[in-house]
């Protein structure tokens, strides 16, 4: 398989631009790649353009945080109309519960003796706020001194992430749109919506079926099947529940930065299964 469909550059909490991306895709043998910024659009001229220069197709994509009954989810769009005034002023109107959420992180950090500004934070962002840029004011460089990513990543996952996976412990929650008004949002800008690492939270297999067809009749059309935390079985469950449901398929390594994470660029197993993603759509 020659694509990745689920990438990040520093326009959200990734750390390369999206040139350098494209050029590292292009780098591992990649044909078709698709930029997946959180709420944030900024890098698609740039990685369109550095991907008709080196011969590898960009699709435009986007990644929302969603809502539904009070999980979290998260939706992939691919081939967006990056331009469109309607998903424009949807991304305008969310980004403030962004900065209340930082905010509110700040604030809790101040009870253990650090000192954080939102300015500080915000200048660290080149497209969407995220609460890596609140460790970026901690830990300047710290993507360029080793020693400094391990502290950085001990203080992220103490702070700023929440339980299971972190202790949050100045961790403040953020309101996030339901899943049916993005994925509306997503076929309004002529994009397909995609279920992005379906076990990330829930590691059910029966009840992300039952998510799966809910989502469906919501207008979900494609669930990221091929994914570098998904297991065999786990890939093969959701290789069924696609067909099942008569929906795409996509694999995506949620790239975000050359680290020892397993989240690398094309870092994914297939398992022998040919996804049947919309490629020339
Ligand atoms: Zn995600
Ligand atoms: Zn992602």
């Amino acid at each position: 398989m020659k694509c990745d469909l689920h990438l990040h550059s520093y326009y959200s909490d990734g750390s390369l631009s999206p040139s350098v991306l494209v050029q590292k895709c292009k780098d591992k043998g990649l044909e078709i790649i698709s930029l997946t910024d959180h709420e944030n659009t900024g890098g698609i001229p740039e990685a369109q353009e550095a991907g008709s220069k080196s011969g590898i197709k960009v699709i435009p994509g986007i990644e929302f945080s969603v809502d539904y009954q009070g999980d979290e989810h998260h939706i992939l769009g691919h081939f967006i109309d990056y331009r469109s005034q309607q998903l424009w002023d949807f991304l305008e109107a969310w980004k403030k519960t962004k900065i209340e959420q930082v905010e509110k992180i700040i604030n809790n950090l101040k009870r253990f003796g650090f000192e954080v500004s939102l300015e500080d934070v915000l200048a660290k962002t080149k497209g969407s706020l995220d609460r890596i840029h609140i460790s970026s004011v901690m830990f300047p460089d710290w993507e360029k001194i080793p020693e400094l990513a391990e502290k950085q990543k001990i203080f992220f996952r103490k702070y700023l992430l929440e339980p299971p996976t972190g202790q949050g412990m100045a961790y403040a929650a953020r309101e996030k749109p339901d899943i049916r008004p993005v994925i509306d949002l997503i076929h309004k800008t002529g994009g397909i919506a995609c279920w992005a690492h379906p076990f990330w939270k829930n590691k059910d297999v029966k009840k992300t079926g039952e998510l799966a067809a809910i989502f469906k009749s919501f207008g979900l059309d494609c669930i990221e099947v091929i994914y570098p935390f998904h297991d065999q079985g786990q890939t093969v469950a959701l290789h069924k529940i696609a067909q099942n449901l008569s929906m795409y398929e996509s694999a995506g390594s949620d790239f975000h930065r050359e680290d020892l994470s397993s989240r690398q660029i094309a870092s994914f197993q297939t398992f022998g299964i040919e996804i049947n993603f919309p490629f020339e759509k």
